[in-house]
């Protein structure tokens, strides 16, 4: 047994040595990173493969998204400065993460987010931290435009993953990934919307492969059939999916994203919403994790490259598959996924029957 305190540490003081921070940045945390890397050996057994699969549970992180491990290098790095307010284009988790990371910094937030289109839990998120939130009659990508517009005539820091330090402080679940696996995955798959993450991964695993010259992951990202740019090589004008936080029709990595697969040797592919959501009932059933819908597109996107034949038969390495936002984001799309609770007489045997004992 561990004797003394276990002492969490968020992403700036666990990794200090690997971002660019100095003794002068103070540091604006909520114990972010350190997430769960859970071995999936249900699904693996599920769907016969001989190699391991392990889930990077990003929803652990305190505002629910891998958004957090960014955030509060940017956040810190805007207090360095002095700035006063942050402001954010957002599908919903880049707003609850700016919002809660403002509160801690002592600054005011703004997020401009798209009308209706974003999750109730992450909306409330906002809200309740306090920020200004602003709903735009227009999608994602026009509200990042009109973003980039008010940073240029305005005292505001721009918190979105355009801004470098939200990248450094996101390459960081790759150290994770590297250090809990105790070597490099093989493969790892995970969903692409504006493409930071996959931008920050890669990164991430470079530096590291740089550093002890071992072999990086190959990156295989996925994006959603109806907001599919980079897979189609075109703009999205009016991208449309169930899962939001990848609902984009003009990634702003997009050509990050593209090297990070050229690079690696990997793919950036699409899979349509019903494979995402069966996908996200399995991970849910099967496993007992619940992300949110966008986070399935890396289970979905595991499932077609092993039917595309993309991974050699009897591969027997490791894959990771990134589960970016938890699943209580969005638990309205979860109920009605599935039928009704049944409703009984309060009799002991009608409980009984009624649950199948
Ligand atoms: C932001 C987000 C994504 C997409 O990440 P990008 O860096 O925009 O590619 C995927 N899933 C969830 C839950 C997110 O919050």
């Amino acid at each position: 047994m561990n004797s003394g305190p276990l002492r969490r540490m968020g992403v700036i003081e666990r990794f200090a040595g690997i971002l660019p921070v100095s003794d002068k940045t103070p540091v604006i945390t909520l114990l972010e990173g350190s997430t769960p890397l859970i071995e999936a050996v249900n699904i693996k057994k599920s769907l016969g493969v001989s190699f391991d699969i392990y889930l990077k549970y990003e929803g652990m992180n305190p505002t629910g998204s891998f958004k957090d491990r960014g955030m509060t290098v940017a956040v810190s790095k805007a207090a360095e400065k002095g700035s006063r307010a942050v402001i954010c284009a957002s599908t919903g988790n880049t707003s609850a993460s700016a919002s809660a990371y403002a509160v801690r910094g002592g600054m005011k937030s703004i997020v401009v987010i798209p009308e209706g289109a974003i999750a109730l839990g992450k909306l409330s998120q906002a809200l309740i931290h306090g920020a200004s939130v602003v709903a735009v009659k227009g999608n994602f990508d026009r509200c990042l435009e009109i973003v980039k517009d008010i940073c240029e005539n305005y005292e505001v820091e721009m918190v979105n993953s355009i801004n470098p330090f939200r990248i450094e402080g996101q390459k960081t679940a790759a150290y994770e990934v590297f250090q809990d696996l105790g070597r490099m995955p093989d493969y790892q798959f995970m969903p692409v919307g504006n493409a930071g993450n996959i931008t920050a991964y890669w990164k991430g695993y470079r530096e590291i492969s740089e550093s002890g010259g071992c072999t990086p992951p190959r990156m295989m990202g996925f994006q959603a059939s109806g907001a599919a740019p980079i897979v189609e090589g075109r703009v999205f004008d009016n991208p449309e999916t169930v899962a939001t936080a990848i609902r984009i029709g003009n990634p702003a990595s997009w050509k990050k994203a593209e090297e990070a697969r050229d690079e690696s040797g990997g793919v950036i592919e699409s899979v349509t919403d019903s494979e995402i959501l069966s996908a996200w009932r399995e991970l849910a059933c099967l496993e007992g994790v619940f992300a949110e819908p966008a986070s399935a597109a890396s289970l979905a996107g595991l499932k077609k490259s092993l039917s595309a034949g993309d991974i050699p038969e009897g591969f027997d390495g490791e894959a990771v598959l990134v589960l970016t936002g938890h699943g209580l984001k969005d638990p309205g799309r979860a109920v009605e996924s599935v039928d009704p609770p049944g409703v009984v007489e309060a009799d002991i045997e009608e409980v009984a029957r009624a649950a199948g004992l």
